[in-house]
């Protein structure tokens, strides 16, 4: 048998977390199987649907390496894979339904609906309909319809006995039957609910395991029995514990931590991302904790699969980044921090081989570029309190002769390159006959005007390039002069 599994969003506008992890699993578990893995869109909900969304569906999963076999804009034999284009094929199976006893027909207005609901809740019941319009006679049904009065299709379920399967995560699973309520399974538009339509297309699309959210873990014996009446055979089935921010939250739209999207924004890498969600919920059964796309084929297997609820933890995605971004060869970093710079450094002016190479093991996230590149465009105004240090044993005092013996020096020096500065430099520190950080430490203060640099002073006068590095020396050796007296 060959294993098919798919990814059945709905395309609300952004691909949450939660949702690409259930991508993730399925495709993994497909490919790891040498399965099909398929991309279907649920779209039956018009309401929520956004412009765009799709588009985002297929890109997101394209960038992320998540090919799938069958989709909207991939080939397949069991099309079309957008549910609104499939309409026609819900109302077969909902009308089939019907004929055996699965479903019926209901002309039930939205005022009468909610008078039932107001008398359960007044009895403190919990809301089910009430199957008025199972009684209808044939024939009264065929005249209403044909009268075009609306209606919907309703499932039909035996309140008796209870209703059991075995989830591969949670167990066996059993609801009572008296807690399903006849949900609509054809809408009075013409549209499958997802009570039909996820039943429908993972039959005819051949699906061996459906890998999906935990809520719907506690409805899947009302589909059961759907495929139940038509004789089909069920998948399997797999849910997922939910992804959240911490006990008790789920991630949000409101905290920028909801989707995929959120975190490349934040510069974060797709392939860290990947890694760091494939772990959230899944276990190799040993301690490692970095892993490609191949590799994580290679290991996944379902009874890695956890029950618990999984906490998003950004430290540790900030982490895994970090070390993603410290494994990129020197073309592939500098090809992905190109947009960052071109942001924030105007073109042809800094040595950007350079800037990749001071900032390159320094950097947890792509956009900490722009924080540690601020002092090459700009020098703060800073209080000269900054020159004191005590391990180094610098102070402002100090730091005023051995600056302008710099300054002299690199006023003279034509070479900016990094080995020269620094043979430099060291040079001039024995000249002195002072430790190298007591000319470093005032130097790299006097030329960026903070204590937090990528790189050191050699680096950054190199960077900063002649012109530049005598401007800002001068400029602070002035307001030292001025200010020491
Ligand atoms: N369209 C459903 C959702 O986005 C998919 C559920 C499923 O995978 O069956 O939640």
């Amino acid at each position: 048998m060959e294993v098919r599994t798919r990814f059945a969003p709905s395309p609300t506008g952004y691909l949450h977390i939660g949702g690409l992890r259930t991508a993730l699993y399925a495709w993994l578990f497909a490919r790891n199987h040498k399965g099909k893995f398929i991309l279907r869109i649920e779209d039956t909900d018009q309401e929520r649907k956004v412009e765009g969304a799709e588009a985002l569906i297929y890109n997101t999963l394209k960038l992320t390496g998540l090919t799938y076999d069958e989709g909207p804009d991939a080939a397949g034999e069991y099309g079309p894979y957008i549910q609104s284009q499939r309409l026609p094929i819900y109302k077969v199976y909902a009308t089939e339904l019907v004929k055996r006893g699965a479903a019926y027909y209901c002309f039930c207005t939205k005022e009468r609906l909610a008078a039932v609901r107001e008398e359960k809740e007044k009895k403190g019941e919990a809301y089910t309909y009430d199957k008025h319009c199972l009684s209808l006679p044939g024939e009264e049904v065929k005249s209403r319809i044909a009268a075009g009065e609306p209606y919907v299709i309703r499932q039909n379920i035996q309140k008796e006995g209870a209703t059991t399967y075995t989830d591969l995560v949670y167990g066996d699973i059993t609801v009572p039957n008296s807690d399903l309520d006849d949900n609509v399974l054809l809408k009075s538009d013409g549209m499958p609910t997802y009570n039909l339509a996820n039943v429908v297309d993972d039959h005819l699309m051949h699906i061996t395991h459906v890998i999906r959210g935990i809520e719907y873990l506690s409805s899947t014996p009302k589909y059961n029995l759907l495929y139940d009446a038509m004789c089909w055979e069920k998948p399997v089935y797999i849910h997922l514990p939910p992804v959240m921010r911490d006990k008790q939250n789920k991630l949000s739209k409101r905290y920028g931590d909801a989707s995929f999207k959120d975190f490349t924004d934040k510069g974060y890498l797709k392939e860290a991302i990947i890694n760091y969600i494939a772990l959230l919920g899944w276990s190799p059964g040993n301690d490692r904790e970095i892993f490609t796309l191949d590799e994580l084929v290679e290991a996944f297997s379902l009874e890695g699969l956890s029950k618990s609820p999984a906490i998003f933890d950004t430290e540790k995605l900030t982490w895994m980044n970090a070390q993603y971004i410290r494994a990129l060869s020197d073309v592939e970093f500098l090809r992905l921090a190109m947009p960052y710079y071109a942001k924030c450094l105007p073109q042809g002016r800094f040595d950007l081989k350079l800037i990749s190479r001071i900032l390159q093991p320094r950097l947890e996230t792509m956009n900490q570029i722009y924080d540690k590149l601020g002092f090459l465009m700009e020098m703060p105004d800073f209080e000269t309190d900054l020159y004191n240090n005590k391990k180094m044993k610098t102070s402002p005092e100090s730091s005023l002769p051995v600056l302008k013996q710099a300054e002299e020096y690199l006023a003279g020096l034509a070479d900016y390159s990094e080995e020269t500065l620094h043979e430099g430099l060291l040079g001039l520190v024995e000249k002195l006959g002072i430790k190298n950080g007591q000319l470093l430490w005032p130097l790299r203060i006097a030329v960026t005007g903070t204590m937090v640099t990528p790189g050191g002073a050699v680096e950054i006068i190199c960077l900063l390039g002649k012109d530049e590095t005598l401007k800002r020396l001068h400029r602070s050796i002035e307001q030292l002069a001025a200010q020491i007296g």
